[in-house]
């Protein structure tokens, strides 16, 4: 039986919770998007420049938003988090918190999409790299969030003389806990490494790597054009230490491939920092009954991979890392599956 009154609840409205709830909405089925910031849109939102087509990641988002707003069936709940569920027969009863004391609201659904996303592993940890400590060294997205700046003309500081980026912070180390690779650091580094050569071509750029990992469509190319077309320097080695030195920052590393130390003084450096499971992720899981693995990223079903649990789903980079197509594909399969329990009438 097809049963349109059947209601589901998607977790995150960064872009591959957008992507579930659209479709979801576009098959005629009622769906709550709940986002507890108090804008749409997730990382999505502070990207700067996308890989591997130099896009304006804005007008994704723009794409997405204009079209959710388009279907009756999908409601927003921006500011909003889900405070505690339960499970009845083939329900869940939800308890949402907004921001407000009191804003409390409950809903019954009948199949959850989980997209909360991720967070970036904390680089102080390495003290060696003075996170948190010199203003001048930042994470990634703190990094994107100054691109924006610098791009939308408002920053009025001097332009970067050099910048360098350190990849694998936290990932591929076991020391840390987090011996995976985080799969797409090596592109936005990329990515970030030449869009500073765009605004500042007299600038230098340097990407300080163990390797590189550039397995996907256009993503060879991608790396091979911000080398060789926009002259990025690549130097094979890991960086040891940060020091600041006249106003500037030191990075003291060793070029594996040369066999020999090297210095470079930079204005700024950059921490491709790991992909790391939100800490909530494993809340909302034991909620609504998901399996997580080791890391606390969601774990799916080997025979249906966008399944993490009894009419739970996933999508986006709560189960791992993955960039804007990949998650876009994890929000629509989330959905089918969705739609397809749905048409069922669900069982
Ligand atoms: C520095 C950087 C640069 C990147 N550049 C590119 C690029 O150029 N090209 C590319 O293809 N990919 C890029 N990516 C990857 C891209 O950002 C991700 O693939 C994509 O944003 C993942 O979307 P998501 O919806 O899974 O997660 P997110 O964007 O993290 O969205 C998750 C959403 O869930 C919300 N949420 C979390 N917990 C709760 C809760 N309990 N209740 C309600 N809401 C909650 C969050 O507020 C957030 O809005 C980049 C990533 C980084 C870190
Ligand atoms: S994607 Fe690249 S930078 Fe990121 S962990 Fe893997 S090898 Fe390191």
């Amino acid at each position: 039986m097809n049963d349109k009154a059947k209601t589901a609840l998607v977790v995150g409205g960064g872009l591959a919770g957008m992507e579930a709830a659209l479709k979801i909405g576009q098959a005629g089925y009622k769906v709550f998007l709940v986002e507890k910031e108090t804008v749409l849109g997730g990382v999505l939102r502070q990207l700067y420049s996308s890989f591997p087509r130099w896009e304006n990641p804005q007008d994704l988002l723009n794409n997405k938003v204009q079209q959710l707003g388009l279907y009756k069936e999908i409601s927003i709940l921006i500011g909003m988090t889900v405070k505690t569920a339960r499970r009845e027969k083939d329900a869940f009863i939800v308890d949402l918190q907004g921001l407000d004391e009191g804003d409390n609201r409950q809903i019954v659904v009948d199949a959850v999409v989980l997209a909360t996303g991720f967070e970036l592993f904390d680089a102080s940890l390495y003290g060696e790299y003075g996170y948190g400590i010199y203003p001048n060294v930042m994470n990634s997205l703190e990094f994107e969030a100054k691109l924006k700046e610098w791009g939308s003309g408002q920053e009025n500081s001097q332009p970067p003389q050099a910048v360098a980026f350190f990849k694998c912070v936290g990932s591929r180390d076991r020391s840390k806990g987090y011996p995976y690779c985080s799969k797409i650091c090596c592109m936005y580094t990329a990515k970030q490494a030449g869009v500073v050569k765009d605004m500042f071509p007299a600038a230098k750029s340097y990407v300080f790597y163990m390797d590189y990992r550039a397995a996907g469509k256009e993503y060879e190319e991608f790396v091979r054009s911000v080398i060789e077309t926009k002259h990025v320097r690549y130097v094979r080695g890991r960086p040891s230490k940060v020091i600041p030195e006249n106003g500037r920052l030191l990075v003291r590393a060793e070029d594996t491939l040369m066999g020999v130390p090297i210095e470079v003084e930079v204005d700024m450096v950059v921490l491709a920092a790991a992909i790391v499971p939100r800490k909530e992720t494993k809340m909302l899981a034991e909620y609504f009954g998901a399996r997580t693995d080791q890391y606390g990223f969601l774990d799916h079903d080997t025979f249906n991979p966008a399944k993490v649990g009894d009419r739970v789903f996933f999508a986006g980079a709560c189960g791992f890392a993955v960039e804007t197509q990949g998650a876009q594909y994890q929000g629509a399969a989330a959905a089918a599956e969705v739609i397809a329990l749905f048409n069922q009438g669900g069982e």
